[in-house]
């Protein structure tokens, strides 16, 4: 028995030596099986990436919800789906895991940032500006500030709230080194008009003034404030601030030059102010100037003067425009003296003009290249102030978008 027990007592350290041969091969296997998991992520990430990249967001995005399915901690995974949703136009998504993000205890307070952040740009996309408003306010101060206020004052341009906006570009400026001093002096245009309409006179003078702060001898600021006299009753005093506009930025005259002919004409001065604008067309007869001009001309010294100086005028900047309306003041002097072939002809040449400077005159974005029949302050485009030459052009057959 003895004997039995001590074989018993010698076989113990090879147990022990299995044991632990035993938990070391158990380790390994557990080691082999995580590695095997990370691979198989691993793998899964580059295959929703390859998708990405061959233009296949469906199977991609089926692909990244696994693996944030699998690890919950991958953040950077969360915001990179969120964007895809969003960019997808799958707002509800995007909003979902977005706001999943934003609600987690466990995040460092540029990440919180981040998902306040795209939050806001998922309700601003789904047109929620209110939610909109208050997840990018709560942005704290940090990478994510000055973008967050751009998307503010987006929303603020949306909803033509200009208040708000003079505040937020204000605020941006604080924190960009970037002036937005232009877009300042429009929202207080903007502020000036809506004034005008409803005759508010005391606060459109107000926001002329602020914009006028803002950007001294501004273009717009300049034809409100012409306007705000106007509606004082002041032609006199208004025409003087027009003077300034068609001194120093005569390529807008043609946004004022109906008014000024009307305020001149409200102080028997017609022939003055239309002498002048006969003047400018020296170097602005290529726009709408041009046209008005011609109208103007036409009503007070009658068809025989407009047709002297719209030749004046092809002589030094010919245009189709010019030879367009040239063919009008023509063919209105053929029709009261001319024989009925000149008519015909003049008649069948001017619908052919026409024709051509309708699809060709137009007004271009110069930061997108959008294309307009009418001035516009703001492009329609890409939102950008100021982006517009006055100067309508007669390009080529448009090849980008218009209106
Ligand atoms: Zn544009």
């Amino acid at each position: 028995m003895i004997q039995i027990a001590t074989s018993w007592l010698l076989l113990l350290p090879v147990l022990f030596g299995l044991g632990w041969l035993a938990s070391r091969w158990d380790l390994r296997l557990e080691n082999r099986m995580d590695e095997r998991e990370r691979m198989r992520q691993q793998r899964s990430t580059f295959k929703g990436l390859s998708l990405l990249l061959n233009e296949q967001p469906d199977q991609a995005i089926e692909t990244l919800v696994k693996i944030a399915q699998l690890d919950p901690e991958t953040i950077e995974l969360h915001f990179s789906l969120g964007n895809l949703f969003r960019r997808r136009g799958e707002t509800e998504r995007a909003i979902r895991v977005h706001q999943h993000l934003a609600s987690r205890d466990d995040l460092k307070p540029r990440d919180r940032d981040h998902a306040a952040y795209e939050l806001g740009r998922d309700f601003l996309r789904a047109g929620l500006l209110d939610r909109a408003e208050a997840s990018l306010n709560r942005v704290g101060d940090g990478k994510y500030a000055a973008p967050a206020k751009e998307s503010l004052l987006e929303m603020y341009q949306i909803e033509r709230d200009w208040k708000k906006a003079i505040i937020a570009a204000a605020e941006l400026e604080s924190l960009q080194d970037k002036s937005h001093q232009t877009e300042i002096a429009q929202f207080h245009c903007e502020l000036a008009q809506e004034a005008l309409r409803r005759k508010d006179l005391s606060e459109a003078e107000q926001a002329i003034e602020r914009a006028l702060q803002a950007v001294p001898n501004h273009a717009r600021s300049l034809i409100l404030q012409g306007d705000y006299l106007v509606a004082l009753e002041r032609p006199a005093q208004a025409i003087e601030v027009w003077n300034m506009v068609a001194n120093t930025h005569p390529a807008y005259m043609h946004l004022l030059a109906d008014r000024w002919m009307a305020a001149h004409t409200a102080i028997d001065k017609a022939d003055a102010g239309l002498d002048r604008l006969c003047e400018l067309l020296k170097t602005q007869a290529t726009g709408e100037l041009l046209d008005i001009v011609q109208k103007h001309l036409t009503q007070i010294r009658g068809a025989q003067a407009a047709e002297v100086m719209l030749t004046d005028v092809m002589q030094h900047s010919p245009s189709l425009s010019a030879l367009s309306k040239l063919a009008e003041t023509r063919l209105a002097l053929a029709e009261t003296n001319g024989s009925p072939e000149r008519i015909a002809d003049l008649k069948a040449t001017l619908s052919l003009l026409k024709q051509r400077t309708t699809s060709l005159v137009r007004y271009t974005c110069g930061n997108c290249g959008f294309r307009a029949r009418r001035f516009y302050w703001q492009c329609p485009g890409c939102n950008h102030w100021e982006a517009y030459s006055p100067r309508r052009s007669e390009g080529a057959v448009p090849s980008g978008p218009s209106m």
